[in-house]
C-alpha cells in the first residue's frame, strides 16, 4: 500500500510531500518531498496514533447518566461528587453481561479511534456475573473487551484489575463492589483466562492493575505487581481528597508516600490521576520514571481538583492522557482541557510548551506519546520504517488548517478545530476511519443502541 500525505510528523519533524509504503502491517518506507505517483492514496497532513492510557470501556454507557444534581441523601449528607458518581456507575454494573459489555465497549473503541487514539488501556474491573459469582469462564469479560478491539481495531494493552477490599487496611467489599472482586488465587486464574483472550489478537499487551490502594493490601499489591514482573502496572491513585485523607489517617502516609515507600515503582507504572500531591511527591514520582496518566475531561467532569503538570514537566516527570469513565471521547479534547487547567489556575498562557519558542500542542502531543506507549507495553508510534502503520491524517481541506505548516498544525487540531478534523486513521496498516467515520459504524452503532435499550432503568 503507497500512501501519499501533503505532510506529515515525522521522527526528526514535519516534512512536506512524504510517500509512505506500508507492508504487512508495518512502515516498509519513508521518503520526502517526493510527488505522489498516480496509484498512491493522497491525503491531508498525518501524524502517528496517540495512546489512550486509562479507559473504563463500559462506562461510555452511562455517559450523560450522572449529571443531575444529587439529592439530600447524597454520600455523606455532603457535597455531590465522585462518590455520588460511583454509586450511579455501580447501578450501571449491575446490568451488565458479556453481550453487553461488549457492544458497549466497542462503540467506545470505534470513537477513540476517530478521536485519534490508535490503543487503549483497558483498566477492566467488571469480571464476575450480576450475583458476583465467577462465569464459567472468569475471564468471559475480558473476552469480551478483547472481542470488541478485534472489531474496532484498536490496539490493546489489557489491564484486568485486582480488587478485593472496599477501604484501607483490607475493609471487607461492599455489595455493589460483588462483580468486581478476586483473592489472589482467583486472579492468577482470570490472568491466564484473559492471556487466552488476547490470543491472536494483534499488538495486544496484558499488564496488571491493582485498582487503588483502597482495594489491596501490601502484600496482595506485591503479588499482583510481581504476576507479570516487565509488563504494565496501572494504579488509581491520589484522585480524592477523601482518598489521600483515609489514606493518612490509616498510616500516618499520603497514598503516594505510601506506595513508594511499600512498592517497587518503576518504568512500568502508571499512576493514574495522582491528582493530589506535594512537590516532594512529584519529585518522587518523576525520579522513579513511573508514568503520571492524566485524564482531564474526566477529572474535571468527577470534580476530581487539577494535577500540577506544570511543576510535575518542570521535573522530568513523565505523562500520558486517558480517556478514563468515556463521558466524552476526545484525544484533542484532553490535551486541550490538561493546558487550558494550567491556564486557569496559574492565570497565564502556554504553560506545557516544553521551551520558550514552542508550541504547546506539538509539546502535549509528544510528552503523550511518548508517555503513553511505555506506559502500555507498547512501542511509540512513528512514521517511520519497521514501525506499526498506527497514521491519523487529518482532513487536506479543513479550514482550520488554512495556512498552516508544522506544529501549527498540532495547535490547530488541539485548540481550535477538534476531533472532527481526524479524516482517516489507519490502524497495522489497516484503515479502520474514512472521513471521520469508523467503517464499522453503523453495525456497532445499531448494536449499541440495542443493548442500551435493555439496559436502561
Ligand atoms: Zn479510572
Amino acid at each position: 500500500m503507497q500512501l501519499w500525505f501533503e505532510q506529515a510528523l515525522l521522527p526528526d519533524g514535519w516534512r512536506a510531500d512524504v510517500r509512505v509504503t506500508v507492508e504487512q502491517g508495518r512502515i516498509a518506507q519513508v521518503r520526502s518531498g517526493v510527488a505522489p505517483a498516480p496509484a498512491d492514496e493522497r491525503h491531508g497532513p498525518a501524524i502517528p496514533g496517540l495512546a489512550n492510557v486509562h479507559s473504563h470501556a463500559f462506562q461510555r454507557g452511562m455517559a450523560g447518566l450522572a449529571e443531575r444534581a444529587a439529592g439530600e441523601e447524597a454520600a455523606g449528607g455532603g457535597a455531590d461528587g465522585f462518590w455520588t458518581w460511583r454509586d450511579a456507575m455501580y447501578r450501571f454494573v449491575d446490568r451488565l453481561d458479556p453481550e453487553g459489555l461488549n457492544a458497549i465497549a466497542a462503540l467506545a473503541y470505534i470513537e477513540m479511534l476517530e478521536s485519534g487514539f490508535t490503543r487503549v488501556g483497558e483498566f477492566h474491573y467488571l469480571h464476575h456475573d450480576r450475583d458476583g459469582r465467577p462465569y464459567a469462564d472468569r475471564a468471559a469479560m475480558s473476552h469480551a473487551i478483547a472481542e470488541a478491539a478485534r472489531i474496532s481495531g484498536i490496539a490493546l494493552t489489557l489491564l484486568p484489575v485486582f480488587y478485593a477490599h472496599s477501604g484501607f487496611g483490607g475493609i471487607a467489599p461492599a455489595d455493589g463492589q460483588r462483580r468486581f472482586i478476586h483473592d489472589l488465587d482467583g486472579y492468577a486464574i482470570l490472568m491466564e483466562g484473559a492471556g487466552k483472550a488476547l490470543a491472536g489478537l494483534e499488538g495486544a499487551v496484558l499488564g496488571v492493575a491493582p485498582h487503588s490502594l483502597r482495594a489491596v493490601t501490601s502484600e496482595e499489591l506485591l503479588q499482583v505487581a510481581a504476576l507479570r514482573p516487565h509488563d504494565p502496572v496501572h494504579i488509581h491513585i491520589a484522585e480524592q481528597m477523601a482518598e489521600v485523607e483515609a489514606c493518612l489517617e490509616w498510616s500516618g502516609q499520603s497514598p503516594v508516600e505510601w506506595l513508594f515507600d511499600h512498592a517497587p515503582v518503576g518504568s512500568r507504572w502508571c499512576l493514574i490521576h495522582a491528582t493530589h500531591v506535594t512537590g516532594e511527591e512529584l519529585d518522587r514520582i518523576a525520579r522513579s520514571q513511573a508514568v503520571v496518566g492524566l485524564c482531564p475531561i474526566t477529572e474535571a467532569n468527577l470534580g476530581d481538583g487539577l494535577f500540577p503538570a506544570r511543576a510535575f514537566l518542570d521535573k522530568g516527570g513523565r505523562m500520558a492522557i486517558g480517556s478514563d469513565s468515556n463521558v466524552e471521547i476526545d484525544a484533542p479534547g484532553e490535551l486541550r482541557l490538561l493546558e487550558y487547567g494550567q491556564r486557569l489556575y496559574h492565570r497565564s498562557r502556554n504553560l506545557l510548551a516544553s521551551g520558550p519558542g514552542q508550541s504547546t500542542g506539538a509539546s502535549l502531543w509528544r510528552a503523550s506519546r511518548q508517555g503513553g506507549a511505555q506506559a502500555l507495553g507498547a512501542e511509540a508510534p512513528a512514521i517511520a520504517p519497521g514501525v506499526p502503520a498506527d497514521i491519523v491524517a487529518f482532513r487536506a481541506d479543513d479550514v482550520a488548517f488554512t495556512g498552516r505548516l508544522g506544529d501549527a498544525i498540532l495547535d490547530s487540531w488541539i485548540f481550535a478545530g477538534g476531533k472532527a478534523m481526524v479524516d482517516t486513521v489507519w490502524r497495522h496498516g489497516v484503515k479502520r476511519v474514512s472521513e471521520g467515520r469508523h467503517v464499522a459504524r453503523p453495525a456497532i452503532e445499531a448494536r449499541y443502541r440495542r443493548t442500551l435499550g435493555a439496559c436502561r432503568d
